[in-house]
């Protein structure tokens, strides 16, 4: 974390006044960490690339708003992997964030910084940002609790856009009830993000008991670690035995998800990042033309894993090829979402794991992107689908948590938090 002390100390005073006052709220005081993706005015915002390493944001995004209006007092700004592309957080210009309870693996991303902060307990809690994952994969694989919330119901507006239509930002947290406080706060309509929506969001409680909970048969064929099938199918045990029902659910196109969200993002990205031309924002170098300068700028500002998803996202959309792969794809998010449309006629919840496997080490996979896109083979069909998802600490392996992903319907984030602070607080676990 790149920690302003100075900024951070004006707002613990202002934090002071407010407690003074007798007019405080939940977050007033609460140190917090904000992934560098998200814009505080006058701070910089470099979303882990060398293009804005010097970028200095002129407005706050409307999260940042919403816990300034708080009192919460943010620290400084996370790691992650440029523009948010990446499962690791290895690909950031600034290097890669190691895992507080291994420091020879990965934090996961592309949340990566804000994952490794809480879990470090450098922050009480941090903003994240979630395209096909980037909250639940750091958060299981640092051991916290991490909210992706229903497209729509947080304000994406000041947010560094990577795929517009699956963005969402959440919090990552110690706990499920931190993750209810800074949801709430963050939450709702916003006239300057025209995808929000009115959502008051309010605790609800539920047990466990007549919960019907879905298991997808799909997600655990194959490429899954045994031990991490272990640790998922015991928290499945136990809720059973807690008094849920359990019923084997098929989400027969989420064989799909992946071609689909690899073809949808880097399609959405290479529209977002064609602003960063060298002229208009950070780094720009100098050229004997427009063009060698546009060049020159972009090939030495961004970095490989942000070009190749330019190319992938131009060449899908290029006008030979949009029906073969862009307009396909958006065919088979339609059937993604169907499927879980139809799940959830059945089921209350859906449990399965975040991640196939247990944080990686570092430079594992590096070498290798498509077996790095394979580890998000569990999280980028529920931004397909607009959902609300959750992964909580549920076991290790060694030193290295796994998280229990807990999916539910559009804008049922409290029947998700309330199921997950049964568990939590009932240590049924
Ligand atoms: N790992 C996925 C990717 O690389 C998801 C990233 C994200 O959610 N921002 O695109």
């Amino acid at each position: 974390m790149s920690v302003n002390e100075e900024f951070a100390l004006a707002q613990a005073e202002e934090a002071d006044r407010k407690i003074a006052s007798g007019d405080f709220g939940m977050l007033t005081g609460i140190p917090c960490a904000i992934k560098d993706n998200i814009l505080v005015q006058d701070q910089k915002c470099t979303a882990g690339s060398k293009i804005l390493e010097n970028y200095v944001a002129p407005y706050d995004a409307t999260v940042i708003k919403r816990l300034r209006a708080e009192g919460a007092v943010m620290l400084g700004k996370t790691n992650l992997d440029e523009f948010a592309m990446g499962g690791s957080g290895e690909n950031s210009a600034f290097g890669p964030t190691k895992n507080p309870h291994d420091k020879t693996r990965v934090a996961g991303g592309s949340s990566s910084g804000s994952g490794a902060a809480v879990a470090a307990n450098e922050a009480c809690y941090a903003l994240g940002s979630d395209t096909g994952g980037s909250i639940r994969m750091p958060a299981s694989n640092c051991g916290v609790v991490g909210l992706k919330p229903t497209y729509g119901a947080v304000s994406r507006y000041g947010l560094i856009p990577f795929a517009s239509s699956l963005d969402q930002i959440g919090p990552i947290t110690k706990s499920v009830e931190d993750a209810k406080v800074v949801f709430k706060a963050i939450s709702g309509k916003d006239p300057m993000d025209a995808t929000s929506v009115d959502y008051n969001f309010e605790d609800s409680k539920v047990g466990l008991k007549g919960l019907k909970i879905g298991v997808p048969k799909e997600y655990f064929v194959k490429g899954i670690d045994k031990e991490v099938e272990k640790i998922i199918r015991n928290s499945i045990k136990k809720a059973e035995n807690a008094g849920a029902e359990i019923e084997e659910i098929t989400l027969p196109s989420v064989e799909f998800a992946l071609a689909c969200y690899y073809i949808i993002a880097p399609s959405e990205a290479s529209a977002n990042l064609a602003r960063f031309d060298g002229i208009k924002y950070g780094l720009s170098e100098k050229g004997n033309n427009l063009l060698d300068v546009y060049l020159k700028s972009k090939g030495h500002g961004f970095g490989d894993e942000v070009k190749r998803r330019i190319m992938i996202g131009t060449y899908a959309l290029s006008s030979g090829y949009y029906d073969a792969y862009y307009k396909k794809a958006q065919e088979v998010r339609q059937l993604i979402k169907q499927d879980f449309a139809k799940a959830f006629e059945k089921v209350d919840l859906i449990f399965c794991p975040v991640s196939p496997v247990p944080a990686i080490k570092i430079g594992e996979r590096t070498a290798d992107p498509l077996s790095m896109y394979l580890m998000d083979i569990y999280t980028v069909s529920v931004n397909l689908a607009g959902l609300p998802a959750l992964s909580m600490p549920v076991g290790k392996i060694g030193d290295l948590p796994i998280g229990l992903q807990i999916i539910g319907n559009h804008f049922q984030e409290n029947k998700i938090l309330a199921t997950a602070s049964v568990i939590e607080k009932a240590q049924v676990f």
